[in-house]
C-alpha cells in the first residue's frame, strides 16, 4: 500500500505548575488589541506595535506588576468559574453560531456580536504578519500560517434527538438539547490527517465514485478533528459540510458534503471524507506537510519555556465568516481526572468552537492536540479536556 499519514504517538500524563497571569488580553483588555505585549524577565511588559516593516517596531516597557501579585489577583476567579459548590464544570458559553435564515444570516451576526463587538483581536487572515507573533519569530508565523492552511469552516444542518440533557457528569446543560431553533450551526474544524491511496485496491468512496462504476484508483482520506458539542454523531455528520480555504470573502468555494464520524473522546470528534480531486487532495497533503515540519521545530524551541511564554494562538471562523488569527496568552492549566483544560485570553467569537488552539510546547512532536470549545463566566475562553502528552523529542 502506498500511503502517507500524519498522527499521533503514545500518550501520557503530565502536570506543570502555573508561573503568572500575563497582560496581553486581546479579549479583556481592548486598548492592547493591536499590540504585542510581551513580559521580560523583570516582569516589566515589552509592547511591541504592529508594523509592516520589522525596521519600524517601537517599543516601550509598561509596569505590569510582580507575577505573585497578578497571580494571586486572578486566580481565584478562575477556579470559581470552573468550579461550583457541587464541583460542577461552568461552561456557559460554546463557541457555535446559529443562523436561522442559513448563511445570508451569518454577516448580520457579525455586525451584531455581543462578544466583541469591534472584532479588533480576531486579525484577518490576509493582515496577519510575523509583526504579530511574539518577538517576530518568523518560524512560529509560518507555523502559523500552514495551521490557517487547514482550517476548515464546519457547517452542521441538523440537530440529534441523542444530544444529552446535560454534559457528562455534570448538571451543566448540554448545546442545543432538544432544540429545533436553527437551520445551519456553524463552527470551525483542522485537517489533522491526509494519506493518500494509489492503486493498492482501495477505491474511492467520495460522493462522484460511489455512485459510479469506475471510482478512481488515486484518492486521499481527510481527517479533520472538532468538537463533538459542534457535531454530536452520525446522524449530525451526515448533514454536515466542510468549507476548505475561505481565507477572505471572494476565496473561491470549496465545499465537501459527505463526511463520516468518529469519536475521539470526551468533547472531540474526528470527521472523514474521501476525495479524488487532486488539486484539493494535494494542496491539503503538502500543508499537513508544512505543518509537520514547522510544528516539530515550534515544539522543540518552545518547549523549554512554554511555561513562560504562555503563547497560544487560534485560527477560526467566527460567526462563520472567513479566517481569523487571534494572538493572546493561556493562564490556567485545569485537571479533570486524567485530562487538562486550558483557559486562554485568546480572542474567540461564536463559530470558533473546534478551532484549533495552538499552545507552543504543548501537545507533542506531531500534534498541538488542544481545541477551542467555549467561554468561562469569568470572560476567559477555555479549551476541550484532552490528555496531556508526555515530554519527549
Ligand atoms: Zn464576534
Ligand atoms: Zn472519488
Amino acid at each position: 500500500m502506498s500511503a502517507q499519514k500524519r498522527g499521533a504517538e503514545t500518550k501520557g500524563k503530565g502536570s506543570n505548575k502555573h508561573k503568572r497571569v500575563d497582560s496581553a488580553d486581546c479579549c479583556v483588555d481592548e486598548d492592547k488589541e493591536s499590540l504585542n505585549v510581551i513580559e521580560d524577565d523583570s516582569g516589566k511588559a515589552l509592547v511591541v506595535s504592529s508594523s509592516d516593516d520589522e525596521e519600524d517596531l517601537v517599543s516601550s516597557s509598561i509596569d505590569v506588576g510582580s507575577d505573585e501579585s497578578s497571580e494571586s489577583s486572578n486566580v481565584s476567579s478562575v477556579d470559581l468559574d470552573f468550579l461550583s459548590e457541587d464541583g460542577d464544570l461552568l461552561i456557559d458559553y460554546h463557541d457555535i453560531e446559529e443562523s436561522e435564515s442559513g448563511e445570508a444570516d451569518l454577516h448580520k451576526r457579525f455586525l451584531c456580536c455581543t462578544k466583541n463587538s469591534d472584532h479588533k483581536g480576531l486579525i484577518p487572515l490576509d493582515e496577519f504578519s510575523n509583526n504579530h507573533i511574539p518577538n517576530g519569530d518568523n518560524l512560529l508565523y509560518k507555523c502559523i500560517q500552514t495551521i490557517a492552511d487547514l482550517t476548515v469552516r464546519v457547517d452542521v444542518k441538523i440537530i440529534s434527538s441523542q444530544r444529552p440533557e446535560f454534559w457528562p457528569g455534570s448538571t451543566k446543560s448540554y448545546p442545543f438539547y432538544k432544540s429545533n431553533q436553527s437551520n445551519l450551526r456553524a463552527g470551525s474544524g483542522w485537517v489533522s490527517g491526509v494519506r493518500q491511496f494509489t492503486d493498492d485496491g482501495k477505491k474511492c468512496w467520495c460522493t462522484k465514485c460511489q455512485g459510479s462504476e469506475f471510482s478512481s484508483g488515486a484518492w486521499w482520506e481527510v481527517e479533520v478533528t472538532t468538537t463533538k458539542h459542534l457535531v454530536f454523531d452520525t446522524l449530525e455528520a451526515g448533514n454536515t459540510s466542510l468549507r476548505f480555504f475561505y481565507d477572505k470573502e471572494d476565496s473561491p468555494v470549496v465545499i465537501i458534503d459527505k463526511v463520516i464520524m468518529e469519536n475521539l473522546g470526551k468533547d472531540k470528534c474526528l470527521l472523514k471524507f474521501a476525495t479524488c480531486d487532486s488539486n484539493l487532495g494535494d494542496q491539503l497533503e503538502r500543508s499537513q506537510e508544512k505543518f509537520a515540519s514547522f510544528w516539530f521545530k515550534v515544539y522543540q524551541k518552545y518547549l523549554p519555556a512554554r511555561d513562560e511564554d504562555k503563547f497560544s494562538f487560534i485560527v477560526s471562523h467566527p460567526h462563520g465568516g472567513c479566517k481569523r488569527v487571534s494572538v493572546g496568552h493561556w493562564k490556567e492549566k485545569k485537571n479533570e481526572d486524567e485530562l487538562t483544560r486550558f483557559t486562554y485570553t485568546t480572542c474567540t467569537c461564536p463559530g470558533s468552537s473546534g478551532a484549533l488552539v495552538l499552545f507552543p510546547g504543548y501537545g507533542n512532536r506531531f500534534v498541538p492536540e488542544f481545541f477551542h470549545s467555549g467561554s468561562l463566566k469569568s470572560g476567559f475562553n477555555v479549551s476541550v479536556a484532552e490528555l496531556m502528552y508526555t515530554q519527549f523529542f
